[in-house]
């Protein structure tokens, strides 16, 4: 179904038609999360390009636009955050702009992007490059009443920086 978990409170509805979802939805159980995830945040035109064109066939222009459009929002949401936190991870709080003079922190979904669509500030998360992927491989869910990630092996690592969640 288009309307899916979560619908009601995806921040993109009011920008995408339900046939945009609807191709979206069924073309994204090809990427990995955390894949689409970097898509949606990082990736250029080419690069987006390039990844539909491995596995869709129709209607791909129609995809790519919808892509575009989702990126579009979404790097505002994740740059609003970003700045919130002054690009620290939100586990370790570790900020790379010193000494390093780069950020690289990224934004992650609490329920995951493919499912649930949701790109509102409270579905992310904003991590380092390590915790995020420590986040997806510990197949980690956050508790929002404990404001800890609990990984599948029973760890669990509060946050260590929260202004909005
Ligand atoms: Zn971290
Ligand atoms: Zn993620």
């Amino acid at each position: 179904s288009v309307h899916g978990k979560g619908s009601g409170v995806w921040g993109l509805r009011n920008i995408l038609s339900n046939q945009e979802i609807q191709l979206f939805k069924s073309n994204i159980s090809h990427i990995q999360e955390q894949e689409l995830e970097s898509l949606i945040q990082n990736a250029s035109d080419e690069d987006i390009n390039r990844t539909l064109s491995n596995f869709d066939h129709s209607g791909s222009i129609e995809l790519k636009q919808t892509f575009r459009k989702i990126r579009k929002v979404s790097r505002k949401t994740v740059q609003y955050l970003k700045e919130i936190y002054n690009y620290s991870c939100q586990i370790c709080g570790v900020n790379h702009q010193h000494p390093y003079g780069v950020n690289v922190v990224e934004a992650h979904h609490i329920e995951y992007f493919s499912i649930s669509l949701n790109h509102q500030p409270s579905n992310i998360v904003i991590l380092c490059p390590t915790h995020h992927r420590l986040v997806h491989a510990g197949k980690a869910i956050f508790d929002r009443d404990k404001k800890v990630f609990r990984y599948i092996n029973g760890f669990e690592e509060p946050l260590k920086i929260n202004k909005h969640l």
